[in-house]
Formats: C-alpha cells, structure tokens, sequence
C-alpha cells in the first residue's frame, strides 16, 4: 500500500520585514488606539505555539496590525486566517501578505466587538461541546482597553454557546495588560484574585503562558504584558446562568478587603438583608467570615445555586440592585428629603445610612 504523502508545509516567500511594511506603508501607531507592534518574528512565533497546533487549522487573529503575529500563524501552517482589523491603514500590508499566502488569508475591515464570528467559519468545523475542541483558534495581541471587554463579551458567549462558541469549545490565545493576565489565572487566597479570575475559571482552563517585557514592543507601553491561553471547559464548574453568577460574583467582590458576608448581603433589599443573606450563606455552606479572595469556585457555585433558588422562589430579587437603592437615595438628598424616605439604604449592622 503506497503511503500516505506528506502535505508540504507551507513557509510564507520572502517578504519586507515588519519593520519595512510599517515604513513602506507609513503605519505610525496611533497612540488613541493603543497601538504597540510586536516585530520580533521570535516573540510572535512563541506566542503562536501556545495556541497548539495550527497545520491546517482555522484561525481568526484579532487587530493584525502590520502582520508580525499574522506571519507566525501562516508558518505555522493554518489553512485559513480571518484577520478582524480595525484600521484601515492596515489593509495594503495585509493584501501584500494574503498575495503571498494564496487563498489562506481573509481580511475583515470591521471592529472584533461587532463582528459575527458565528458566521465566519465553514460549518462542518462544529464539533459538539463535550467533544474535543473544533479546529479553530482566535489569536491576538490587541489594546489593553479592548481584550478586557471583549474577553468578558466571549466568557459570555462561552456561558451561552453563542458567537465563536457556535463551533463549540474553540481555544483563545490573547494578550493582556500583565496585572490584568495575573487576575484572570490567579488562585485562591491570591492578591490578584478578584471578579475576573472567577469569571475566566469557572468557565475555562486558563493557563498564563508567558510574560512578554514592554520593551519588546513599538512604542514601548508603560506595563508588561501577559500572554494567557483559555480552552473552555466541557462542563462549566458553575451550572447557572451568566447574569446570575455575574451578580453573586461583582456583588461579593465589590467590599474585598471585608468578610464575603458584606457583599453578599447587599444582593438583598434592606428589609430581607440579613435574614436571606444567612440562608444563602447557610445553603452554600459558606462562613460569613471568609474574605472574597479565599473563596475557591466550588463555594461560588454553592452561593450562585443558593442565590437561584431564592431567586426561584422570590423572582423579584433578580432584579433586584442595591446601586440602584442607592442612586435613589442620592437623588432624594438631591430633592431635599430626609433620610430614610426614598430607597434610603442602611448598613444592616450599624444602622448608619451607606
Ligand atoms: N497584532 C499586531 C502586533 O502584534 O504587532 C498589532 C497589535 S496592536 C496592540 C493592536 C491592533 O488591534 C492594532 O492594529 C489596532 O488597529 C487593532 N484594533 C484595535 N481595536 C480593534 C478592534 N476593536 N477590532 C479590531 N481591531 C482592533
């Protein structure tokens, strides 16, 4: 039986450096859209292997730019690259690397926050959501003040199957402000613990991949950068809905440095606080007294199904958002109303307004 041939592996002809395409097509980074170019093909071709392996994958990579991290994905063998650029000063450099990689590279002049992945791809990649991951990777090194919103946005789509997810468990590798990748991988008891690293886990594996220096970039930013890969998990360690979870989650981070007891009262109107919040927290099997940063996923699930149950039986809690007791509150200062008369809101304990 003749064996089996060996696909070529594709290597991308010689170029313009980065460095050449960012003269040639006069890209200076513009300071409003955080741009920082990453040209050392070493660097990005470091980031790409995190991601695992790209021979003949689908790979959409998020803010391309002049194409540094584009390069390392073509060498790495993707079939086909969905690049989602914002700037339009960026499309000639990036038609010069789609010439030079025929029918790899598709180019998408639009904004990552908007753009429909759930459309992007062939829909023979699906695989089901407790399969193996489908062959499909995002990749990207983008503004520190887009990834955080947009991982959120895609820990969202994770909860729902929704946007990349449609693919089922499709595998990111993205960049982050290195304080920002420290909360999303850090463990209990840690410093940087906080709302992100409950949100990003209870949902995915996250692995902190490496730290790459702020000088490695053009211009140089002010911080250090994370790189961090997230593989969502086949069976989320919290089974209840996004918004719900969410809520226990910003409620129970918002007093971090005070007992949980004190944020997670607050997810009750004043006159059920303290009653419901100690069935929740008797349900949960949660001590009153344990500071936000010590609490492991498997409390949080405890508390995220004792607060749906409650929710279950008193729908109107959903709703309800002390914040918004308090806006009134403010309001009625505004209106020159005594204290106490409109959603006036007192700490449970002291009695003192908040
Ligand atoms: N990937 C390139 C590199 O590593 O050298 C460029 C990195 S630069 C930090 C971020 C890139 O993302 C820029 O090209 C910027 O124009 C693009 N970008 C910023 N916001 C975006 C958005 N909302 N959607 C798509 N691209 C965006």
């Amino acid at each position: 039986m003749a064996a089996p041939r060996k696909l070529a592996s594709f290597r991308l002809p010689p170029l313009p450096t980065i460095g050449e395409v960012i003269k040639l097509y006069n890209l200076r980074a513009e300071k409003q859209l955080s741009q920082n170019f990453l040209l050392d093909m070493k660097l990005t071709d470091k980031i790409v292997r995190q991601a695992g392996n790209l021979k003949e994958a689908h790979v959409c990579e998020v803010g391309p730019g002049p194409g540094g991290l584009t390069r390392s994905i073509l060498n790495a063998g993707a079939a086909d690259l969905l690049v989602v650029e914002k700037d339009t000063r960026f499309m000639p450099g990036l038609k010069l690397l789609s010439e030079a990689a025929p029918g790899k590279v598709r180019i998408v002049h639009g904004d990552i926050l908007n753009y429909r992945m759930d459309r992007g791809f062939p829909s023979s990649i699906i695989k089901e959501w407790e399969d193996v991951p489908p062959d499909l990777h995002i990749i990207g090194n983008l503004p520190f003040s887009v990834s955080t919103p947009l991982i959120i946005k895609w820990l969202e789509n994770i909860s729902n199957r929704t946007g990349p997810f449609t693919y089922g468990r499709t595998r990111l590798t993205l960049t982050f402000q290195k304080e920002v990748a420290e909360r999303l991988t850090a463990s209990a008891r840690s410093r940087q613990r906080s709302r992100l690293s409950i949100m990003a886990q209870y949902l995915c594996t996250v692995k902190s991949c490496f730290t790459i220096p702020g000088r490695a970039f053009i211009p140089k930013p002010e911080v250090d950068v994370g790189v961090v890969h997230f593989t969502p998990l086949a069976r989320p360690q919290i089974e209840q809905p996004f918004k719900v979870v969410e809520k226990v989650v910003r409620n129970v981070f918002q007093f971090r440095r005070k007992h949980c007891r004190k944020g997670i009262e607050m997810l009750f109107p004043a006159a059920q606080r303290l009653e419901l919040a100690e069935v929740m927290m008797r349900e949960a099997d949660v001590d009153p007294t344990v500071r936000p940063m010590e609490l492991s996923i498997p409390q949080f699930r405890t508390l995220s199904d004792a607060y749906a149950r409650l929710c279950t039986s008193d729908p109107a809690l959903l709703t309800y958002d002390f914040r918004e007791e308090l806006r009134l509150k403010h309001l009625g200062r505004k209106m020159g109303k005594p204290p106490g008369t409109l959603g006036d809101t007192v700490d449970p304990h002291t009695q003192k307004p908040l």
